[in-house]
């Protein structure tokens, strides 16, 4: 089964992180920085911050949603990669940071996708979403305990939490995504008009 590509996607998220790694002159090259591969476990994608490359895992990949929501959440790691100095490898609390903002703004917590985890109606519900995947994500790369995965997310989650770069607020949608798209191709357009 094959999922049609991000480039020229219609996906707000998606748009927007390419606009935005462009910007940041990390332009991305749809042969250069994407792979296929089938990954083991339930993992659906991941960054290789030493290739710059985002893997797809297609064997767990379910349908067209999905394929945007893993590009997104992958984005957001490649454009921290590139605005940042992230020490990927031997500072789990920068790794931690950007798997909070990864999973805080790439919709993988957005309302729809909880529900189908069956866990509505909680309050503080959004931010509980966040530092479990996030810790999650972490497990999922590093050889360590849940423990220690947990406390490197509560250490970075006030500051990461808050950092909505590049969308300028969550994007719990595609609307709120359309809207950060467009205030986004503002700024650069009164940027660039100094
Ligand atoms: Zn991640």
């Amino acid at each position: 089964m094959t999922w049609r590509v991000v480039f020229g996607s219609v996906d707000p998220y998606v748009k927007l992180l390419l606009d935005a790694m462009k910007h940041s002159g990390c332009a991305v090259n749809k042969d250069r920085h994407f792979s296929c591969e089938d990954c083991n476990g339930n993992v659906s994608g991941g960054f290789d911050a030493s290739t710059s490359q985002i893997v797809l895992c297609q064997n767990n990949i379910r349908n067209q949603a999905h394929m945007n929501r893993v590009v997104t959440h992958e984005l957001i790691h490649a454009f921290d990669h590139c605005r940042a100095h992230v020490d990927w490898f031997t500072n789990l609390r920068h790794l931690a940071c950007s798997e909070v903002r990864a999973a805080n703004l790439s919709g993988d917590c957005s309302l729809v996708n909880e529900i189908f985890r069956f866990h509505f109606g909680l309050k503080q519900h959004h931010q509980t979403c966040v530092r479990d995947r996030a810790t999650l994500s972490i497990l999922a790369v590093r050889n360590i305990s849940k423990e220690v995965a947990k406390n490197a997310v509560d250490e970075v989650f006030e500051s990461c939490f808050n950092d909505y770069e590049p969308f300028g607020r969550i994007p719990h949608n595609k609307t709120y995504a359309r809207y950060a798209h467009r205030d986004f191709q503002n700024r650069d357009r009164y940027y660039s008009n100094i």
